[in-house]
Formats: C-alpha cells, sequence, structure tokens
C-alpha cells in the first residue's frame, strides 16, 4: 500500500498508477481504491448524476463503502429527497457533515445572508470545514469531477495527490463524458434529482443555483452574478 505522498517518489507512484487506471472502467478504479484504501477511502457526493452513479458503481463493488455528503443547511428540499432514495434503495446510510455554525449563528456572526455579501466565507464555513472534519483519519478520497464539467477542472487525474487536504484524490470519472453519466444513469434505473428536468444541470445550495439558459455553461447557474464557479472543494 502507497503510504501518504510526502515526497516526489510517491507522487510519481501515483502518476504512474493513474496512467494505469486511466482507460479501465470506473468499478475498476473503485476495485483498486478499496483493495488499495480498506476503510481509509471514502466517497464524496453532492448528489449529481455523476455521484449517483458512482454510488451505484460503489455499492456493486463494495457495499460497506463509506459514503458522505456535506450538508450546508439550505440544499434543496430534493436534494434532501433523493438522499433518503439512494439510502432506500441501496440500504445504506449517507454520513452528513455540517458546519458547526447553525445558519442563524453564522447570521448573527457574520450578517444575514453570508452568501450574498461573501459567498467564499459562506462555503468555507458550510463546505470546507465540514470537508476537512470528513476526511480526517482517511488516506484517500473518491470524488465525482469530470474533466470537461469546467476549466477548472480540466486537469483532473483519476489518481492524484490533493495537495489541499493532504490525501490521496481518486476521480473515477475524470474522463467520462456527460452523456456517459446519463446513460449509465438511465440504464441502471439510478436515482438522480429531478431539477435536472427543470433546468439545473449542476445543483447545489437553493440560495446559490439558478437554471441555466441553452447554450450556456453547465455550472453558468451556480453562484451567478458572481466570479465564482467552484465553492473551493476541488482545489
Ligand atoms: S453554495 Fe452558497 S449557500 Fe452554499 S455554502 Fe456556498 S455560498 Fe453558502
Amino acid at each position: 500500500m502507497l503510504a501518504l505522498v510526502d515526497n516526489k517518489t510517491e507522487v510519481d507512484d501515483l502518476t504512474i498508477i493513474s496512467d494505469q487506471l486511466e482507460d479501465e472502467p470506473p468499478e475498476t478504479i473503485l476495485e483498486w481504491a478499496f483493495a488499495q484504501y480498506g476503510d481509509r477511502v471514502a466517497i464524496a457526493t453532492g448528489f449529481g448524476p455523476e455521484g449517483t452513479a458512482l454510488i451505484d458503481m460503489a455499492v456493486r463493488v463494495n457495499s460497506a463503502a463509506k459514503i458522505f455528503y456535506l450538508d450546508t443547511g439550505v440544499l434543496f428540499p430534493e436534494t434532501y429527497d433523493l438522499k433518503e432514495s439512494l439510502e432506500r434503495k441501496y440500504s445504506l446510510r449517507i454520513i452528513s457533515y455540517q458546519s458547526d455554525l447553525s445558519l442563524s449563528q453564522q447570521a448573527d456572526k457574520y450578517g444575514a445572508e453570508l452568501w450574498k455579501t461573501n459567498p467564499d466565507l459562506c462555503c468555507k464555513l458550510r463546505k470546507l470545514d465540514p470537508l476537512k472534519e470528513a476526511l480526517t483519519g482517511l488516506d484517500a478520497w473518491v470524488t465525482a469531477i469530470r474533466r470537461d464539467q469546467s476549466p477548472a477542472r480540466a486537469n483532473a487525474r483519476v489518481v492524484e495527490w490533493d495537495q489541499k487536504w493532504n490525501l490521496v484524490k481518486i476521480n473515477p470519472l475524470a474522463r467520462w463524458t456527460k452523456r456517459e453519466v446519463w446513460d449509465y444513469i438511465i440504464h441502471n434505473n439510478v436515482p438522480y434529482n429531478p431539477l435536472h428536468d427543470l433546468g439545473y444541470p449542476s445543483i447545489g445550495c437553493t440560495h446559490c443555483t439558478k437554471p441555466i439558459q441553452i447554450g450556456e455553461d453547465d455550472r453558468a447557474g451556480r453562484w451567478r452574478g458572481f466570479n465564482k464557479t467552484e465553492c473551493g472543494l476541488h482545489g
């Protein structure tokens, strides 16, 4: 097993492994992840189509897979319903990580509607800090990001060292297209968020997610009006 990466040789090892797994199906990459890291790897989901497809794959490979999400307290009701549907369908519990601050405590400390005045700070408090707690004690985490989702994700490798969070990051869907994800969902009858059928290709918190217009980037509806397309989880 690879030790935690703290020198160039080990980062190079990850690069070699990533190259070897690049053309493998996501299930094979997940099998490698569970064999390599056992219970010290967890899957993060935001309940997007990629995330639900990945849960379906992961449960087939390892029914005891640890899966978590970041509950900001302001997710859409449809997202919470989807979480429960997934838990019922796959007989699992998706672990919730939350901010230490309730929404009212956040408003008292930083002002009302922080997502309007300082969304970066709001994301830090409600997403990044909980993610830090979720990753504590892990050697690796699995994400559902794809390279063609946004320029910021274009260089994601199948396996890579996550410098921001200091552990291995595994992206089994890195080379998949949106079409491949939806084909998988339809073919395998995977639950998905009904908001995707209403013009919301990317869904986050209620306050920071709008539907998109034809021709817009999939993430154009996130933080509309701000120069922000990522919450900071991925570097
Ligand atoms: S997406 Fe919006 S509401 Fe959610 S944590 Fe970030 S700024 Fe806050």
